[in-house]
C-alpha cells in the first residue's frame, strides 16, 4: 500500500485527522480539490462570523450616541469587507496546508475517487492506501421550486459583488437567521421566509419566541408559515412567488434550505460504502463505513453537522487508530451557538424533550443588558435552565443575548460534570454580567412534564 490512511477531503475534519494520524508516525495522504480547511473556512462559519461582526458596528455605532458618542453609523463599504475577509481567509488556508506539510502528510491537490475499497483514483494518478477516511464534508440545497436556479445559496453569498438593497431569504434555521441579521444589520430591507410558526425548529420555544422578536426588533420582515412557489427575473433583480399569493421584489433570492453531503462524485459503490438515501455515509459510533478500513467523519455522515464535532472526530479517529488511545466522541451534551443578533446559544435539552422524559422545573429570565439601558435599543435577553426535578441535574441550559455562545461555553463544562442546580446556585455571580444570571436564577417559572410521585 502506499499509505496507511488517505484521507478525502482538506476540511475540519479531514485536515485534523491526517495531522494527527501523521504526528502518531503514519504514511498519510490527504486530497482537497477545492480549498484547505473547507467550508468552515472558506464560505462558513468563519467569513459568516466576519460578516455578523460588521453588522453589529454599525449597531454599535447607533448605540454609542446613548454613551455621548456624536457620530453614528456612516456609510458602509461592501467591498472593503469582502477583501479584508478574503485576505485573513487566504491566511488561514494558507495555515492549514502548513500544518499537513510540517505535520509530514502528502498533500494532493485533486479530487479523489475510488476505484476499489483500497484503490483511489486522485487526479487522475492511482493510490492505494490500508485504511481510507470520507471527510467531504457538505453542500448548501435549493429547494426544487421553477426558477430555483435564480437564487443563491450560502457558498455565494461570500463573494457577492456588491450588497444586494432587498434581499429574500428562504428557510429557518442557522444560515438563514444568521445572514438574516448580517444582512439587516448592513441595511437591506430583509425578508425571512420560513414554513414554520417561528424559526429554529428543534430549538427550545422561548428560545425561538425571543428570537423572532429580536429579528423583527432588527427590521427583518418575517413571512412565517409560508413556502416560495416559483422566482423569476424581474427588471434587474428577482420576484418570489409566495405560498399565500403574495409576491417579493428582491435582488436577490438566498436559498437557505438545508445540506446535502457531498458523495455524487466519490465512486461509493465501487468500494461498497452503503449511504441514506439521502446521500449520507453510514457509520458505527467508531466511525467506521459498511467497509470496515473505510471510515467517514464530518457532515458527509449528516449526523450533527458543527464544526467541533467534526475535528473532534477526526481527532478520535486518528488517536484510535494509530496513537494507541481509542476513544469515541459522543454526540450528547454538544453545545452549539446560532450567530443571530443578537446570539442564541444552548446546550443539552430543550424544555419540551426534558418534559417527555420526567418532571422538569423551568428557570426562565428576561432582562434589558445594561448596555441598552443607555443604548435606547429595545432588546431583551433571555436565559433559561432546565432542571431535572428528581436529583437536580441541569439538563439544558439555554441564552439568547449579547455574549451567549462565549457564556455558554463555561456553562457546558459545568453541565459535562454533572452540575446540579445547587451547584450554580452556590457559585458566586461576576458582577456586572449577564453571565452572573444563570447563577442567580432562584424563582422558579413553572414545572412540566410527568410530575412526581409524591406531588
Ligand atoms: P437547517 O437544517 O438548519 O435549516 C434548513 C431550513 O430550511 C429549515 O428552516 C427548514 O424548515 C427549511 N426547509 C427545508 N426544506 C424546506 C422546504 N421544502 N420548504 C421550505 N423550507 C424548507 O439548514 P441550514 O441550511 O441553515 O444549515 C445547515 C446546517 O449547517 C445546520 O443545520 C447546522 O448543522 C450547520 N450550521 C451551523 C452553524 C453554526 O453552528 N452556527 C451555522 C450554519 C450552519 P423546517 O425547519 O420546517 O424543516
Amino acid at each position: 500500500m502506499d499509505f496507511d490512511l488517505f484521507v478525502i477531503g482538506g476540511g475540519s475534519a479531514g485536515v485534523r485527522c491526517a495531522r494527527i494520524a501523521a504526528a502518531h508516525g503514519a504514511r498519510v495522504g490527504v486530497a482537497e480539490a477545492r480549498f484547505w480547511g473547507g467550508t468552515c473556512v472558506n464560505i462558513g462559519c468563519v467569513p459568516k462570523k466576519f460578516m455578523v461582526m460588521a453588522a453589529e458596528y454599525g449597531a454599535h455605532m447607533q448605540d454609542a450616541r446613548g454613551f455621548g458618542w456624536e457620530n453614528g453609523a456612516g456609510a458602509h463599504d461592501w467591498g472593503r469587507l469582502i477583501a479584508a475577509k478574503d485576505q485573513e481567509i487566504a491566511r488561514l488556508n494558507g495555515i492549514y496546508k502548513r500544518l499537513l506539510d510540517q505535520a509530514g502528510a502528502k498533500i494532493f491537490e485533486a479530487e479523489a475517487r475510488f476505484v476499489d475499497a483500497h484503490t483511489l483514483d486522485v487526479g487522475g494518478q492511482r493510490v492505494t492506501a490500508a485504511r481510507i477516511v470520507i471527510a467531504t464534508g457538505g453542500h448548501p440545497t435549493r429547494l426544487d421550486i421553477p426558477g430555483a436556479e435564480l437564487g443563491i445559496v450560502s457558498d455565494d453569498v461570500f463573494y457577492l459583488p456588491a450588497m444586494p438593497r432587498r434581499i429574500a431569504i428562504i428557510g429557518g434555521g442557522y444560515i438563514a437567521v444568521e445572514f438574516a441579521g448580517i444582512f439587516a444589520g448592513l441595511g437591506a430591507e430583509t425578508h425571512l421566509v420560513y414554513r414554520q410558526e417561528l424559526p429554529l425548529r428543534g430549538f427550545d420555544e422561548d428560545m425561538r419566541g425571543g428570537l423572532a422578536t429580536a429579528l423583527a426588533g432588527n427590521g427583518v420582515v418575517p413571512h412565517p408559515k409560508i413556502s416560495p412557489v416559483r422566482v423569476e427575473v424581474s427588471g434587474d433583480g428577482r420576484r418570489l412567488e409566495l405560498s399565500d399569493g403574495s409576491r417579493l421584489d428582491v435582488d436577490i433570492v438566498f436559498f437557505a434550505t438545508g445540506r446535502a453531503p457531498n458523495v455524487a462524485r466519490l465512486g461509493l459503490g465501487k468500494a461498497g460504502v452503503v449511504t441514506t438515501p439521502g446521500g449520507a455515509v453510514i457509520v458505527d459510533d467508531g466511525l467506521a463505513t459498511s467497509v470496515p478500513h473505510i471510515y467517514a467523519i464530518g457532515d458527509v455522515t449528516d449526523r450533527l453537522n458543527l464544526t467541533p464535532v467534526a475535528t473532534a472526530e477526526g481527532h478520535a479517529l486518528a488517536d484510535t487508530l494509530f496513537g494507541g488511545k481509542p476513544r469515541r466522541i459522543s454526540l450528547d451534551g454538544v453545545p452549539t451557538a446560532v450567530f443571530s443578533i443578537p446570539p442564541m446559544a444552548t446546550v443539552g435539552l430543550t424544555e419540551a424533550q426534558a418534559a417527555l422524559r420526567g418532571p422538569v422545573r423551568i428557570f426562565v429570565s428576561r432582562f434589558t443588558p445594561m448596555r441598552h439601558a443607555l443604548s435606547g435599543r429595545a432588546r431583551q435577553s433571555l436565559m433559561k435552565l432546565v432542571v431535572d426535578a428528581r436529583n437536580d441535574k441541569v439538563l439544558g441550559a439555554h441564552m439568547l443575548g449579547e455574549d451567549a455562545p462565549e457564556i455558554m461555553q463555561g456553562i457546558a463544562v459545568a453541565m459535562m460534570a454533572g452540575a446540579t442546580k445547587a451547584d450554580f446556585d452556590r457559585t458566586i455571580g461576576i458582577h456586572p454580567t449577564a453571565a452572573e444570571e444563570f447563577v442567580t436564577l432562584r424563582t422558579q417559572t413553572r414545572s412540566v412534564g410527568q410530575p412526581l410521585a409524591a406531588e
